[in-house]
């Protein structure tokens, strides 16, 4: 167990006018015991920022501590550090047994027997201890995943850095490994970062969310404080499914209008900048179905998409469709016109870029 720090992380891959700067001054702790998810889209330097801190890339400047040891120039297998790939990366020719094993090789000073317990107890803690005796290809993706996790755990490492560990899997298995992996990260007590462009699964799991783009962090919190309180206008849209709501729209005295669209400036955005355009962001939750005429806004109902216990209704004003989460089937329908609300504490207020 330990503290990771990075501070100021930087890293270019190649020269000159080809270079591209992958992670740019990336200050981040993570606590002891702590999993952090470190989330962004494809390209915004997840990947490049976990294989820094495995040693598996250079760092082009900045810090790497791990225990409070500055570890830049340590080799991957000198940091006391676990990883886990989305692509398991087990050996093909070897047994489950003997992949676990594998993890331990690094471990000194461990007898044939030890090896052996640990190996047992790691199979028991994961259940495959049945599938010790079987290679990779007889096994199933989750399967392989446990292995490869188990390949991890052995050595007892003071980090974790798993690398998109579930994105091979199927949606329902995801959904199970996914609170494995968090009953496991908390059972074990060991940090955790753990790398995914999926925000579901960082929203899910996460203690604490590192929200990434374009190589900068745009926000670092619990997952409840980007949902509610992002920093700015990407968080907002990448956290929350579906997406949230952005009206563009003008400010006039006090009340913020768009065509077809009219609602008070909320009392708490005094600290708006003098310009006269927004962007209004509303979670989809948070819009109320009134009677038409009584709201912020009157419009048509278009696809409702029905879910079960709720559904999503896209409702179209003028040139804006809002998504809003309506309950169950049946609440609103297509064609259906309605008026459409929101409390002002749940409307964000974005300056346009
Ligand atoms: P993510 O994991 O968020 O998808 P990456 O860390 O893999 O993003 O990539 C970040 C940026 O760095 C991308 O623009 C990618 O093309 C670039 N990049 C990653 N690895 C290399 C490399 N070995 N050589 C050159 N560019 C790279």
């Amino acid at each position: 167990m330990a503290r990771l720090e990075l501070n100021d992380l930087r890293k270019t891959f190649g020269r000159g006018e080809d270079s591209v700067e992958a992670v740019s001054d990336l200050s981040l702790s993570v606590s002891d015991g702590e999993l952090l998810v470190l989330v962004g889209p494809s390209g915004c330097g997840k990947s490049t920022t976990l294989n820094c801190i495995a040693g598996l890339d250079s760092v082009t400047d900045g810090t790497i501590r791990i225990g409070g040891d500055p570890v830049n120039e340590r080799r991957p297998e000198e940091r006391d550090i676990a990883m886990v790939f989305q692509n398991y990366a087990l050996y093909p020719h070897m047994t489950a047994a003997e992949n676990l094993e594998f993890g331990l090789k690094m471990t000194t000073g461990l007898t044939a027997a030890e090896r052996r317990e640990r190996v047992e107890s790691t199979a028991e803690l994961l259940d495959i201890d049945r599938l010790l005796d079987q290679k990779p290809k007889s096994l199933s993706g989750g399967q392989k995943q446990r292995v490869a996790l188990g390949r991890a755990i052995i050595r007892d490492p003071s980090v974790f850095l798993m690398d998109e560990p579930l994105s091979n899997l199927d949606a329902s298995l995801r959904s199970t490994m996914r609170t494995e992996i968090q009953q496991l990260q908390e059972d074990l007590d060991v940090t955790t970062v753990y790398v995914t462009h999926d925000q579901t699964e960082a929203m899910t799991m996460a203690d604490r969310i590192a929200v990434m783009r374009g190589g900068t962090l745009q926000q670092v919190g619990e997952p409840l404080e980007c949902y509610y309180r992002p920093q700015n206008r990407f968080v907002a849209e990448f956290i929350g499914e579906p997406a949230m709501n952005m009206v563009q729209v003008t400010r006039r005295g006090d009340r913020f209008v768009a065509d077809g669209f009219e609602y008070p400036v909320p009392k708490r955005a005094d600290h708006l900048s003098s310009g006269n355009s927004f962007t209004l962001g509303i979670r989809p939750g948070a819009i109320d179905v009134v009677e038409p005429q009584t709201g912020a806004a009157t419009g048509t109902v278009g696809v409702v998409e029905p879910l079960g216990e709720t559904s999503h209704a896209h409702v179209d004003i003028a040139d804006t469709t809002l998504t809003i989460t309506t309950d169950g089937p049946g609440t609103v329908e297509r064609g259906d016109v309605v008026g459409v609300d929101f409390p002002p504490q749940r409307v964000h207020v974005f300056d346009v870029d």
